[in-house]
């Protein structure tokens, strides 16, 4: 089972990735967070993103594409995997169909731009394993540190209010057209992402498992 979650920075993409996971037993594959880590530790494919990234602009294509071709190579991902934040333009999911990968479904979570902002500025994420967190909604056990793997939990730096904007505008330009090249094939399905981690996750499971 192959995967794609679509939808706006902050829609919880990442968030339903992990819940997908845990029930389904199939990796997540989030670019975001490999190029967070590739510009953590100074590598090529890091600091040709780093100044994309920083700004809320997307890493250019070939970039994104060598970083995603390496990680679904490798073993984890033989019987599936979820993309959560690939592919970001039609380009990249024509690489994806050039791969000769096979897309079961394509999730989009769908929630207002108003929402967004309010969502990010309270969202926190693992340095070290990705994991996402909320102030409010999903708060850490123990301040400042992973439920998961203990590494340090902190907001992001493109998470502040003029990059989220870049990133809002980005989407709309962007990756929404992706909605209709997977309507087209017969595999979107839309849910609504406004309503709490329950709410989300249930017609998800729900389309995924039946
Ligand atoms: P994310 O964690 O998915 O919000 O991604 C954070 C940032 O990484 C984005 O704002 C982009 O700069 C970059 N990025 C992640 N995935 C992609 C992609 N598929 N294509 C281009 N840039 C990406």
């Amino acid at each position: 089972m192959n995967v794609i979650f679509l939808g706006a920075p902050g829609a919880g993409k990442g968030t339903m990735a992990e819940v997908v996971t845990a029930k389904l037993g199939i990796p997540s594959i989030s670019t975001g967070n490999i190029l967070r880590e590739a510009k953590a530790k100074g590598t090529p494919a890091g600091l040709a993103a780093k100044e994309y990234m920083d700004k809320g602009e997307l890493v250019p294509d070939d970039v994104v594409i060598g970083v995603l071709k390496d990680r679904i190579a490798q073993d984890d991902c033989q019987k599936g995997f979820i993309l959560d934040g690939f592919p970001r333009t039609v380009a990249q999911a024509e690489a994806l169909d050039k791969m000769g990968v096979k897309i079961d479904k394509v999730i989009e979570i769908d929630i207002a731009d108003e929402k967004i902002i309010s969502r990010l500025v309270d969202r926190r994420v693992c340095t070290k394993c990705g994991a996402s967190y909320h102030l409010k909604n999903k708060p850490t056990n123990v301040e400042g540190v992973c439920n998961l793997c203990g590494g340090k939990v902190e907001a992001r730096v493109d998470d502040q209010p003029d990059v989220v904007l870049s990133r809002l505008k980005t989407y709309h330009e962007k990756t929404a057209p992706l909605k209709g090249y997977y309507e087209k094939k017969g595999i979107l399905v839309t849910v609504n992402g406004e309503n709490g981690i329950e709410a989300t996750a249930k017609p998800i499971l729900e389309t995924l498992q039946g």
